[in-house]
């Protein structure tokens, strides 16, 4: 397309912010109307599991500075989307007329509970992490629900506040993401601080109106002081409905972030890659938003990005341990190589593919992005050390 005259963003987070940002450093300096339905602006959500869930203080470090872009703000959330006359409507009934349009909703938490089952915790924004933080402050006991990196997180963060944790799923804890050998790594770990991990045959539903525990698949109960729902997360696509963008499994996007509908844009969460060549699908994690949305800012203006569109960098924390990973998820089978030791939590693994991209693990051991990104692109395995 030619330079926009106007630009709407919808959804004020990192993905639409870095597109923002990216717009005015590629010398856009249109109008730029960012619409946001959280009161607190744009903020960080990886700390919300970690630091935000044991201090309130963590909370002053989280805001994304945007004062510098002339942005114009709008805080409430968009309602519809009319493609023929190009304008998003809010709830408050602002229209906001647009010539690109990036939307950025991001996703929502899955929640468990039947219908009008009231009390269900889960964990995707700010007034959540204060809603479960407030709850651990008066709780001996929490059950979570869901072993992957953000259920694993909650359950880290009530561990080290001296709560009984269990930890309930059909999988061990991040076994669909980070593979076999570094869930037993990470089961062995978490039995050794206390927290249980049940494995159930099926998934559980919650018990309780509110809900004070959870429905096993033989029919008995487990209850705890709290429950935390981490069960994954739903695009946020509930606003295009009527619209061809809209879509269970996200929005639809090619290499540039573009969607199915002329100067429609999407990137983050919401987004589903789905290149010419293949592959792709959702990457909902921070550094593939970051990489969308300036993607997707260099397309709005017509221009290319030297950036794929997703960025295969990501990091965890749990149980004291922190992960970082640089390469394709998930991971399968055994490392081809491993420098330390696993075991204490000090470890570099590496995962060499036949074809394709290798991924590199920081297990424990602090080692900077930057150099365990290049130790991933880097062809000589780091050890001949077999596990
Ligand atoms: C607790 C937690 C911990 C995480 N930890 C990690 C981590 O350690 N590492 C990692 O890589 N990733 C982590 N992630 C994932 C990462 O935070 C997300 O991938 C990232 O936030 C996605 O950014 P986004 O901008 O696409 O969407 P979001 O951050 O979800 O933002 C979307 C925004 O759009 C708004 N919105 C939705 N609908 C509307 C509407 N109709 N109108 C207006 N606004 C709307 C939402 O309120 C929200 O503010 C974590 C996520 C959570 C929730």
């Amino acid at each position: 397309m030619t330079r926009p005259g106007a630009v709407v963003v919808v959804g004020e987070s990192i993905a639409g912010l870095s597109a923002a940002r990216e717009l005015r450093a590629r010398g856009y300096d249109g109008p730029l109307t960012m619409i946001g339905r959280e009161p607190e602006g744009a903020y960080a959500r990886p700390p919300l599991s970690k630091e935000v869930l044991r201090s309130a203080a963590a909370e002053a470090a989280l805001a994304y500075p945007s004062a510098d872009l002339d942005l114009h703000h709008v805080r409430s959330p968009a309602v519809a989307l009319d493609t023929s006359a190009r304008t998003v409507t809010t709830e408050s009934g602002q229209v906001a007329p647009y010539d690109a349009l990036l939307v950025a909703t991001g996703a929502t938490a899955r929640r468990l509970a039947a219908p009008r089952q009231r009390g269900e915790l889960v964990l995707r924004t700010l007034a959540d992490a204060r809603a479960i933080r407030e709850r651990m402050d008066r709780a001996a006991s929490v059950i979570v629900i869901g072993a992957g990196f953000l259920g694993m997180e909650v359950a880290s963060a009530a561990a080290a506040r001296g709560l009984d944790v269990t930890v309930v799923d059909t999988e061990p804890p991040l076994r669909r993401l980070l593979g076999p050998y570094l869930s037993d790594r990470l089961s062995a770990h978490a039995a050794a601080r206390g927290v249980r991990v049940r494995q159930v045959a099926r998934a559980v539903g919650l018990a309780g109106d509110p809900v004070h525990g959870v429905v096993l698949p033989a029919g008995d109960t487990l209850t705890a002081d709290l429950v935390v729902t981490c069960a994954g997360d739903v695009p946020e696509v509930g606003w295009l409905s009527g619209t061809a963008l809209a879509g269970p499994a996200g929005i639809t996007i090619d290499e540039r972030c573009s969607t199915s509908v002329p100067d429609v844009f999407a990137a983050g969460d919401v987004a589903r890659l789905c290149p010419r060549g293949g592959g792709g699908g959702r990457a909902p994690f921070w550094s593939s938003a970051v990489a969308q949305g300036k993607v997707a800012a260099a397309s709005m203006l017509g221009q290319d990005s030297p950036l794929r569109p997703t960025d295969d960098y990501f990091w965890t924390e749990v149980l004291g341990v922190s992960i970082k990973v640089a390469g394709p998820l998930p991971l399968t089978g055994a490392p081809s190589s491993v420098d330390g030791n696993v075991q204490v939590g000090d470890a570099i693994l590496r995962w060499d593919r036949p074809g394709q991209r290798t991924t590199v693990v920081a297990f424990g051991r602090k080692v900077p992005v930057g150099r365990l990104r290049a130790l991933a692109h880097a062809s000589d395995p780091i050890s001949k050390e077999k596990p």
